[in-house]
């Protein structure tokens, strides 16, 4: 006997003829004899409906109160998924983020797990019960509801996963697997088997929502089995999909690319005509931490004449707020020309564990682009990564032609 950990998403459970589906496939995991938790996302759309109506009262909601409204999509969906199950014989039991004790710091919308109290859980799971949790949420050291981030659902059902050190955590979505890019924009687009959790979380963290990036983190850290598979699939016969491996095996087919990433959710921030002195990065990006804003590419031109140009970029929808912040600092912690923004970008990146061993990768990708006359605007590497940032309107076409600059159609030789 086994515990799985199975996380359903927003389009999995979208329909109550859909969660009937979802429950037929628990069902059928736990007449294999397995014991089985289940993770679930609000129905698709719900999210964002939830936080279109707070929006409708204001510009900027107040966080904490974001949490309580976004919460109560998964809060619909456990209590009907558990309903399902019941009516089919199966004795299930729902679960909030609090109720499991799902334990989070307090940074509402974007908190992150510090502790999963698994007691209740295993109880019910002994007492051969089904346990279905809400994703996405959980509960700060003061009882508010806390969420996890968009996507968060995924780093639930990892996380629950190590809590309880189950066998497995799958995750089912509305693709059969992890692809080479997001199949919704290049149709070629392959699935892979397999993908180094490297690579994966590289991948995450450039913008492939296929995954949330802390799921991956989650994942690494305590070596969790994630696949990544179809909910649409029968249960009887759902095909593998993508499994995420720890280890390189010399013996595995190895693309030197594996896939590529992409993000419309960045903006870009320059702030021209800075001293060009010790502490100016601070000077600037201090104030921006302690605004609680992540930071991401950051650019700093080699100084002319005592000043240079300081480039950087946050969330979308952080940009107005960092603006605000720099707006404040400007004068006090430093000085500037001029601060300018562009909320219009989108960042492409290509990875693979293949670059640590090929070089001329970066100018294969740059001959590309340039080929279809698409401006850089930003350039950051890592050991498996390239990322650029493009003017958004080149998105699609940037992605495709990589993806075939790359052969990613193609299986690697
Ligand atoms: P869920 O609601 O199940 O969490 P998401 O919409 O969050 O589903 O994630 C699945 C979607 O991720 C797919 O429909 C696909 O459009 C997108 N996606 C982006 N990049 C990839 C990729 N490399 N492989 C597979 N899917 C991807
Ligand atoms: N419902 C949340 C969202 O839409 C969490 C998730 O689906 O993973 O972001
Ligand atoms: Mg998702």
């Amino acid at each position: 006997m086994s515990l799985i950990v199975q996380k359903f998403g927003g389009t999995s459970v979208g329909t109550t003829e859909r969660i009937k589906n979802v429950a037929r496939r628990v069902a059928h995991y736990r007449r294999q004899g397995h014991q089985v938790v289940v993770v679930v996302s609000a129905m698709s759309g719900e999210t964002n409906r939830l936080l279109a109506l707070a929006k409708d009262l204001s510009a900027n909601p107040d966080p904490r109160e974001l949490d309580v409204i976004a919460a109560t999509g998964e809060q619909v969906t456990i209590g009907l998924l558990s309903i399902a199950l019941i009516e089919m014989g199966v004795p299930a039991r729902s679960y909030t983020g609090g109720q499991v004790r799902v334990l989070t710091d307090s940074a509402h919308t974007k908190a992150r797990i510090l502790d999963i109290d698994q007691a209740a859980m295993r109880a019910d799971l002994d007492a051969g019960s089904v346990v279905v949790v809400a994703g996405f949420q959980g509960v700060d050291q003061d009882g508010n509801i806390t969420t996890l981030g968009r996507g968060g659902s995924d780093t639930s059902a990892v996380a629950l996963a190590a809590a309880l050190d189950a066998d497995e955590c799958q995750i089912y979505t509305d693709v059969d697997g992890v692809y080479t890019t997001d199949p919704r924009i290049v149709p070629e687009a392959r699935r892979l088997d397999r993908i180094t959790f490297e690579e994966m979380l590289e991948l995450a963290s450039q913008g492939s929502k296929v995954l949330q990036i802390r799921s991956v983190e989650f994942a690494g850290k305590y070596k969790v089995k994630l696949r990544v598979l179809s909910s649409f699939e029968e249960p009887e016969s759902t095909s593998a999909g993508t499994l995420i491996t720890y280890e390189e095996d010399d013996s595995m087919e190895q693309a030197i690319i594996s896939g590529i990433a992409f993000n419309r959710d960045e903006a870009r921030i320059l702030v021209m005509g800075v001293d060009d002195r010790p502490g100016i990065a601070y000077a600037i990006l201090g104030p921006i931490a302690e605004a609680n804003i992540d930071v991401d590419m950051i650019v700093q031109n080699i100084g002319a004449s005592g000043h240079t140009d300081f480039s950087f970029t946050v969330h979308r929808n952080e940009y107005r707020k960092a603006l605000d912040v720099l707006a404040r600092e400007r004068g006090r912690g430093f000085q500037c020309r001029e601060i300018v923004g562009d909320d219009r970008i989108a960042k492409v990146s290509v990875v693979g564990i293949g670059m640590r061993s090929h070089v001329g990768l970066a100018a294969q990708m740059f001959k590309a682009l340039a080929g279809e006359g698409i401006n850089i605007q930003m350039i950051s590497t890592s050991e498996i990564k390239i990322a650029v940032v493009i003017d958004e309107k080149y998105l699609e076409l940037a992605v495709r032609v990589l993806h075939q600059a790359f052969d990613l159609e193609k299986s690697p030789a």
